[in-house]
């Protein structure tokens, strides 16, 4: 069913807007869930001005996503999709500068490759993450060699009232897996992006460290990388980092379905699609995850993708 009606996409469709109704969303999360709603695509930020006013005046609620990486979209959606698929150019980045202004839509495999050829220092943080630049700063996205939150100087925001702001960023605007400045129906539509220097060893970096993930996660499945947050508990007084892939493996959980969802046998905190799944497959294989964690462990472990 469609929270679009013909007057209301007549208004909003223009030369840089593309709507498709109740269309199939299956593709757009990278977990390739079960799913069906209105999606609005998006090219210019002066059109998504006029499309989040639009919205905003008819009460019609939106959410954007970016790769769709860390979304786990429900079956039917009751919000637009707002996809973004804003201009960047990769040409723009070139050795000579300390810090980039990109679109949101910059996809953060081909600016892990560009850091690797630069030797762009500090980038090696966001290898092997498959993100928009918009989404993985939303999630504060990041691996064992760092945030991506730690290279991002400043972002441009088109809150939901319609204004566009600049935010500069500091040490309080990110945590783990999560940014301190956006609120519900905020979008970023660009981001300074600063790096630490030029290493030429950088390239050598990122080729070890993605073929560490390819031997450790299972990359050739449909999955939204790891289902849960890691969490810091208290023993004896000291502060211990309790792993959730490690938890749940020593529970012997690995390989457990929930339909044609299941526990991956490579990686114990991803979840594989194997065939037709929706969310709420994800949401029975979590629920059941986080009870058996917290009755042997009493540890509550809390999702990483937001569940809806
Ligand atoms: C195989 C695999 C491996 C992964 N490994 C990692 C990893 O190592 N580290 C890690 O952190 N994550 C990892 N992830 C998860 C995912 O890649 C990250 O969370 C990433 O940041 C999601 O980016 P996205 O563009 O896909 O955002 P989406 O999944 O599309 O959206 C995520 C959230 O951000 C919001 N959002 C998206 N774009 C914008 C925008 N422009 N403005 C405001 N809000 C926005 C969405 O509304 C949503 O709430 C992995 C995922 C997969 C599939």
């Amino acid at each position: 069913m469609s929270l679009l009606s013909s007057n209301q996409i007549s208004q909003i469709q223009n030369q840089d807007v593309e709507i498709t109704i109740d269309a199939d969303l299956s593709k757009f999360s990278t977990m390739k869930l079960v799913c069906f709603g209105d999606l609005i695509k998006v090219r210019s930020v002066s059109s998504l001005k006029d499309v989040v006013l639009i919205l905003l005046k008819e009460k019609i609620s939106y959410k954007v996503i970016g790769w769709g990486a860390n979304f786990i979209l429900p079956k039917n959606l009751d919000f637009a999709l707002i996809k973004l698929e804003l201009p960047f150019d990769k040409k723009s980045l070139t050795i000579d500068k300390e810090e980039f202004t990109l679109s949101a839509s910059a996809p953060l495999n081909v600016l892990t490759s560009i850091a690797a050829k630069l030797g762009l220092s500090g980038w090696e943080v966001f290898t092997g993450v498959p993100a928009s630049l918009g989404g993985a700063i939303a999630m504060n996205a990041g691996t064992s060699l760092g945030e991506i939150g730690e290279l991002i100087k400043e972002v441009t925001i088109l809150r939901s009232n319609g204004h566009i702001e600049k935010v500069l960023m500091d040490s309080n605007s990110f945590s783990y897996r999560k940014n301190h400045f956006l609120n519900e129906g905020d979008i970023i539509v660009e981001a300074t992006v600063r790096h630490n220097g030029i290493n030429q060893t950088i390239g050598e970096t990122i080729k070890t460290y993605l073929q560490k993930r390819t031997e450790s996660q299972p990359l050739k499945e449909k999955t939204c990388g790891c289902m849960f947050k890691n969490t810091i508990t208290e023993i004896n007084g000291n502060s211990v980092t309790c792993r959730a892939g490690q938890y749940i493996d020593i529970l012997g959980l690995k390989g457990l379905s929930s339909g044609h969802m299941r526990i991956s046998p490579k990686h114990a905190n991803f979840m594989e699609n194997r065939g037709i799944s929706s969310s709420e497959e994800v949401k029975q294989l979590v629920n059941f995850t986080v009870e058996e964690l917290e009755f042997h462990y009493g540890v509550k472990f809390e999702t990483e993708v937001h569940l809806p």
